[in-house]
């Protein structure tokens, strides 16, 4: 007889982790999903996701907490909003998806490119107002490394030369946006606000 080696033990989760992700702005929607599947069926990402979205909310609710940070599901969410159409629970999940990358980013997971380049495009953002493609490229691989800039730089370089040619890659930097000192007073009190909350 084979012996199947199965513990007739229950098996525990902790559910610490779950609750730390219900605690995120639109974290408490995933309490609603039922695992259908529908999103990941509707994803357009799917094929370059190491989870669906359905098995990373099954993740945490195991307790995976490695797994799920180290899975690139979140960053390959393109905010195209199918899922969020589609769910039959009305899990706003690309809302869910941008809350996953900001405590991935605040908890130090941040060693996939798509991190660095949301907290390039951030600081670029809060530097001028506005975002200036050269300026959002060199803080990019000022994080990621010579070895990095070099392979991108050759592998973009046809993309680049088209952008410049038809003006859509300004070569100097803009000036700041009028009112910036408002935009990051606004930016802070949201932030405050929302650290307020997830506090709750
Ligand atoms: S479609 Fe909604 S309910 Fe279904 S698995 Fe995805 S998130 Fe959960
Ligand atoms: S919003 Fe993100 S997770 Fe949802 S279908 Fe689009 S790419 Fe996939």
């Amino acid at each position: 007889m084979t012996d199947l080696n199965v513990s007739s033990e229950p098996v525990k989760y902790n559910p610490d982790f779950a609750k730390e992700i219900y605690a995120l702005e639109s974290g408490e929607h995933v309490k609603l999903c039922m695992q259908c599947g529908m999103c990941a069926l509707s994803c357009a990402t799917r094929e370059e996701m190491d989870y669906s979205p359905r098995k990373l909310f099954l993740l945490m609710r195991v307790g995976k907490r490695e797994e799920f940070f180290k899975a690139n599901t979140m960053w390959m969410c393109s905010t195209c909003l199918m899922c969020k159409v589609r769910c039959p629970r009305g899990i706003p999940l690309a809302d869910v998806m941008h809350d996953l990358k900001s405590h991935a980013i605040k908890l130090g997971y941040t060693e996939r490119p798509q991190a660095t380049f949301y907290q390039s495009f951030w600081q670029e953002i809060l530097n001028k107002g506005r975002v200036f493609e050269g300026g959002l490229m060199a803080r990019y691989y000022l994080k990621r490394g010579w070895s990095e800039m070099t392979k991108g730089l050759f592998e973009m370089r046809d993309l680049g030369m088209t952008m410049l040619k038809h003006n859509r890659m300004p070569l100097k930097s803009p000036k700041s946006i009028k009112g910036l000192k408002s935009m990051k007073q606004i930016i802070e009190r949201a932030q405050a606000q929302m650290h307020r909350e997830e506090g709750r």
